[in-house]
């Protein structure tokens, strides 16, 4: 009966002893999968900060804008690739750096702060620097600045404010002549005069009407750099624009002599705009020659492009304006192209013509001998016919 006893409290005691070391290795082994799910948790929950962080940071390299980050006592933390290149700075670049340092400095202060920083270059360049405090749900995380290069829209600007600057002047001389004029013929009474007066209100209304169609003519173009291209034949755009020119030339007796080849030459092109371009090439041969002198206007193929020649025996234009001719409203000789009519835009329309089409045009002019102005064009993939030679 002991003996049962002490087997069965041997027993319980087994059992017991067992019972607690199953608890116990349940609960380390409870305890064992719940650190691991902790440390994964958190390893995922540090994955996606670090993913999140590379992703803000590629971002903000991709911007074309400088950003600087600094803590609330202005010490940098963070600059993205753009603002890099002024801390690797050379020279005047240093400059913006400086400036960046000082406004996080002021933007910490709990101001919003900006700045514009001329750099000397070459090229100049103009850089606009701003910065401001961090704030959020009441607590400050420092400064953050930024730096944006705005030479390209300060020329812009300052391209527009010429722009109107000049159209006004050229408006306001037909205007003034007019008004100056109808005054006069008010009060006049001798039929002589009232005729010469009537014939000068004419040029000045058709000079005025000329400033219109050239602005028109250059805006169009300007707004039309992907117009509708197709297969143009360059003798057909010489033709029209020679049939424009016809009055002009007959009136001043100035010959325009033709060199074109008999098989047609071909462009990729916007048919209007390449004869406007021709037609202000040889508009200007006619206005800038005496009377008598010839004009010869030609055409060929060299190598992939067609190049078209427009040659005078006329004034010439001086080496130094030479450069400066193609600009808008760029005259040579004010007071003579007033009587001549011109207002600076037809080269302008020729040179943009020729780049919207990837081509070029080029000057080549001596004082008191004449001009050549060669427009090329490239050929582009249009199969040209047989006959031609490159
Ligand atoms: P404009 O309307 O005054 O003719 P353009 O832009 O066509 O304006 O030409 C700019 C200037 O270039 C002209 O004012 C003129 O002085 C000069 N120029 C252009 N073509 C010729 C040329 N064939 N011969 C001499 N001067 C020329």
């Amino acid at each position: 009966m002991i003996a049962t006893l002490v087997v069965l409290a041997a027993v319980v005691g087994l059992v017991l002893v067992g019972a607690v070391a199953w608890r116990e290795h349940r609960h380390f082994a409870d305890a064992e999968e719940s650190r691991r799910r902790d440390d994964e948790m958190h390893r995922r929950h540090e994955d996606e900060v670090v993913e999140s962080e590379t992703r803000l940071r590629l971002s903000l390299d991709a911007i074309t804008q400088g950003v600087v980050m600094a803590d609330d006592a202005g010490n940098v933390l963070y600059r993205n690739s753009y603002a890099r290149q002024f801390t690797e700075a050379r020279h005047g670049e240093a400059l913006v750096e400086a400036a960046v340092i000082e406004l996080l400095a002021e933007a910490v202060r709990g101001r919003a702060v900006e700045r514009e920083v001329e750099l000397f270059g070459p090229p100049r360049r103009c850089m606009f620097v701003s910065a401001m405090p961090l704030v959020f749900e009441g607590r400050d995380y420092g400064s953050v600045a930024l730096i944006d290069d705005i030479t390209e829209p300060q020329r812009l600007d300052a391209m527009r404010r010429d722009f109107v600057a000049n159209i006004s002047h050229e408006l306001r001389t037909p205007m003034g002549a007019l008004s100056l004029l109808a005054e006069t013929l008010a009060g006049e009474t001798d039929p002589e005069v009232v005729s010469r007066l009537a014939m000068r209100v004419q040029a000045e209304a058709i000079r005025l009407s000329d400033i219109m169609d050239d602005l028109l003519e250059l805006s169009r173009i300007e707004s039309d750099e992907s117009s509708e291209r197709g297969p143009v034949t360059v003798q057909h755009v010489i033709s029209d624009a020679l049939s424009r020119l016809k009055p002009i030339a007959d009136e001043k007796q100035v010959s325009i002599e033709t060199v074109l080849p008999a098989f047609d030459l071909l462009v990729k092109a916007d048919r209007r705009q390449l004869t406007s371009a021709v037609f202000n090439l040889l508009d200007n041969a006619v206005k800038y020659s005496d009377p008598h002198r010839p004009v010869r206007v030609s055409a060929e193929m060299t190598g992939d492009c067609v190049e078209v020649e427009v040659r005078d025996q006329g004034y010439g234009i001086p080496l130094r304006h030479q450069k400066r001719i193609f600009e808008r409203f760029y005259q040579v000789d004010r007071s003579r192209e007033r009587t001549d009519g011109g207002v600076g835009l037809g080269l302008a329309i020729v040179r943009h013509v020729a780049t919207n089409h990837g081509g070029e045009v080029r000057v080549d002019s001596t004082e008191g001998e004449g001009s050549t102005f060669t427009l090329t064009l490239p050929m582009s993939d249009i199969p040209q016919p047989v006959g031609a030679k490159a």
